[in-house]
């Protein structure tokens, strides 16, 4: 698919789709609760993504679900998913990203839009755009969407349809922003950084302030479901580093809220930035950014599938439990896979000794792609912690 989600045109094409996407971080995200130490409660839900419905309209290269046209079946119909929006709330407020596949799909999207938005959750949306018409966003924004995001990778059309390897994917990106403009619909852009785009991240940031975009989120390809094709477009640990250093500087000088989501070492970055700069990291100086981490999965967020399967993120393809067999709240709760998740001490690798094991985490995805153990050390991480 094309778009944008995780957090690109959203869905499962990495971003919201897949992982802590739209308004993860933004003003207002429900559910910030700390501990002393100014760390997020390690079991606080946040954020949840789900996956409304396998069925997209699109087939992009790099998709996490590599989704196809469809039909997949099994999925939550309307009451079921009204329970699950039910048992989500019962643990708390968090962000609700209805991804997909493309959510738009789904006839009763609205529907499930105003049941949550009654129940409180901070519902958003993850579509590719395309089908985003001028009646659909006023549908959107009528139902409580409060935010969507939409995956741009490119500044160009034809780089953007390279990327994602769909024609015309860029101009019904850019048609679905327009509507949403009109409708008065808030809107992030959410870029996923390969070495095809690297250089360009610069040119997308400039562009998402030009069209009025509240966010533009980064994400770090994690090589999962068509994503394995183009691992070799992954950057490199250096790479990763340098951009996220980048990015550190830039966000000091854009209005956007500029968010690196799937990148759990930009929160190491900005610890050793900020001293190397005598500064303390706090809400005062450094805003969510110091009171969050870098991994969420199984922590502050979960992806749901299409078919209840609860996991800790869309790319770690872990089975916690089917939200058709056991309450959300219980497998939110009682997981073993998310109680181990919750405990950075229980990292193997250098992630196990580093001393921003609690802050950065690594992608637990990646590591688990690298190794088949969601608890191994991150494959795509330069820093030593023997050598501080
Ligand atoms: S494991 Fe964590 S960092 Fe990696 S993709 Fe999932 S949520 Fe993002
Ligand atoms: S070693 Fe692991 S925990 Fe430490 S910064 Fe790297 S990825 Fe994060």
């Amino acid at each position: 698919m094309t778009h944008f989600s995780g957090h690109f045109s959203g869905h499962s094409d990495g971003h919201p789709a897949g992982h802590p996407g739209p308004g993860a971080a933004g003003p207002g995200s429900a559910g910030y609760g700390h501990h002393a130490d100014g760390m997020p409660s390690s079991s606080e839900l946040r954020l949840v993504a789900w996956e409304t419905t396998r069925n997209c309209n699109l087939s992009c290269v790099h998709c996490r679900a590599s989704a196809t046209c469809g039909p997949y079946t099994g999925e939550l119909d309307t009451q079921a998913s009204f329970r699950l929006l039910d048992q989500i709330a019962e643990v708390g407020r968090p962000i609700v990203i209805l991804t997909g596949g493309e959510p738009l799909l789904r006839e009763d999207i609205f529907e499930i839009t105003r049941y949550g938005t009654r129940l409180g959750l901070r519902m958003v949306m993850a579509p590719n755009g395309t089908l985003v018409t001028p009646e659909v966003a006023t549908g959107m924004k009528e139902s409580g969407i409060q935010r969507i995001s939409v995956s741009i990778d490119g500044v160009t059309a034809e780089q953007h349809d390279r990327f994602r390897g769909v024609d015309g994917a860029f101009a019904g990106a850019m048609n679905g922003i327009d509507a949403a403009k009109q409708a008065g619909l808030e809107f992030q852009i959410n870029t996923t950084i390969t070495r095809l785009n690297r250089d360009q991240i610069p040119d997308i940031l400039t562009f998402a302030e030009e069209i009025g975009a509240v966010a533009l989120h980064i994400f770090l390809l994690v090589p999962t479901g068509r994503g394995k094709y183009i691992i070799d477009q992954a950057i490199s640990a250096q790479e990763y580093e340098d951009t996220l250093n980048w990015f550190y500087d830039r966000k000091k000088q854009t209005p956007l809220q500029l968010k690196a989501t799937c990148a759990p070492h930009y929160y190491r970055i900005l610890r050793q930035r900020a001293r190397g700069e005598g500064e303390k990291v706090t809400f005062q100086t450094h805003g969510l950014d110091a009171v969050t981490r870098g991994c969420l999965g199984g922590t502050g967020f979960c992806f749901v599938s299409h078919r209840g399967v609860v996991q800790p993120c869309g790319f770690l393809d872990l089975d916690c439990g089917n939200v058709t067999q056991s309450s959300f709240a219980d497998i939110w709760r009682d997981s073993e896979i998310f109680n181990k998740l919750r405990n950075a001490d229980n990292y193997d690798g250098k992630c196990g000794i580093c001393q921003y094991r609690k802050v950065c985490g690594g992608c637990r995805a990646r590591a688990y792609e690298a190794t088949g153990d969601y608890l191994a050390e991150e494959p795509l991480c330069s820093y030593d912690p023997r050598q501080g």
